[in-house]
């Protein structure tokens, strides 16, 4: 049958990984990258991805099948959701989770009226995490759910660590507490907060001249970012902090904890460790994008999230296909 005509609107790294995850997926073709920059100005990471302008989005309508988000949640897709649901079928990641409501109804209403389908605030968390969430509280009722994050950067902390007197460079990870993690496999259902549940980790190349354990100290104290976590403070030099630490590597896990019948523990894990999250983001999105197209055709039409996706839409292989071989 015909390829799924994949579309990327925005080229960043969800951008950059979304051109790669559909260079291994055989059903799907690419037909261009669509950009606000001058196009000149943006070099694809393969050859042969063609660097439209975002005016060449008008007229490219019958082109795409679906069109795959790659703003940022902020500021882009807020603007970029509404407008293309209008025009294509669409993928994102919206992921500020308090504005998904809002952001559903935004998209939905230009969505519906075109036609289109939109699927929003896919990905991993949203995405992977919410699904089995769900799966967790549906199953388990009479339980808890917990989601840890990391090993992951976080932007804003290594931004505060760059900003300490006497630190030239530096790289923050927030990673999930072994103490809470073991506690909760545990079943005994502790209740923890956010701060009890996470710890920090910094990677700091000195400036010149300073003193490790006054860095140290400030940064360990540091108001709202790091006195109420346990966190470890590594010196490196600069080009250890280049080859260990310019990676985007994340993941997390989500842990459902309850209890059946004669109260039996129960307990559920669903991990991630992922070398770079917008290339896993990305191949996310992109197995989404076969869904859309289908439920489009199919008639399912506005705005649409995980939830309202079968699992088996995300694969290649027909039903058939699937109940024979991996049911
Ligand atoms: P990014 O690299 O900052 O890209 C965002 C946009 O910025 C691009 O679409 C691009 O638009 C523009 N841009 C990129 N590089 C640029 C440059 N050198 N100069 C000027 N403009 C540039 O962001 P990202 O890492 O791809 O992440 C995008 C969003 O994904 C995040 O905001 C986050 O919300 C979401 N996300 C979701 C999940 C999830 O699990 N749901 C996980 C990870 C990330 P133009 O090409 O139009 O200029």
């Amino acid at each position: 049958s015909a390829q799924i005509r994949i579309g990327i609107a925005g080229y960043g790294n969800l951008g950059r990984g979304v051109e790669s995850a559909v260079a291994t997926n055989p059903d799907m073709t690419l037909v261009g990258v669509f950009t606000r920059r001058d196009p000149a100005t943006v070099t694809p990471q393969l050859p042969g991805t063609r660097v439209f302008g975002w005016d060449a989005l008008a007229g490219h309508e019958d082109e795409v099948d679906v069109l795959i988000l790659c703003g940022g949640s902020k500021s882009d897709l807020p603007e970029q959701g509404p407008e293309l649901a209008a025009r294509f079928n669409t993928v994102d990641s919206f992921d500020t989770h308090a504005r998904i409501p809002e952001y559903h109804a935004a998209v939905d209403a230009p969505a519906r009226a075109a036609g289109r389908t939109a699927l929003i605030s896919t990905g991993w968390d949203p995405g992977l995490f919410s699904i089995n969430r769900v799966y967790g509280e549906a199953i388990l009722p009479v339980g808890e759910t917990y989601t840890f994050w990391g090993r992951g950067v976080s932007q804003g902390h290594s931004d505060a660590v760059r900003r300490v007197p006497g630190v030239a460079a530096a790289v923050q990870y927030t990673l999930p507490s072994a103490d809470a993690i073991a506690e909760v496999r545990s079943g005994t259902r502790p209740t923890l907060t956010t701060r009890q549940k996470h710890v920090r980790e910094c990677f700091v190349v000195l400036a010149e001249g300073a003193d490790a354990d006054v860095v140290r100290k400030s940064i360990v104290t540091m108001p709202d970012y790091f006195d109420e976590y346990d966190t470890a403070v590594h010196f490196v030099d600069a080009d250890v902090l280049a080859r260990d630490h310019a990676g985007m590597p994340h993941g997390g896990f989500v842990i459902r904890s309850g209890d059946t019948g004669g109260g039996n523990r129960q307990v559920v894990e669903y991990s991630l460790n992922l070398g770079s999250n917008p290339e896993f983001t990305a191949s996310v999105l992109t197995a989404y994008a076969r869904a859309v197209h289908r439920m489009n055709a199919a008639g399912q039409i506005g705005a649409q999230t995980v939830y309202d996706v079968a699992p088996g839409l995300l694969s290649p292989k027909s039903a058939a296909q699937l109940r024979a071989e991996l049911l």
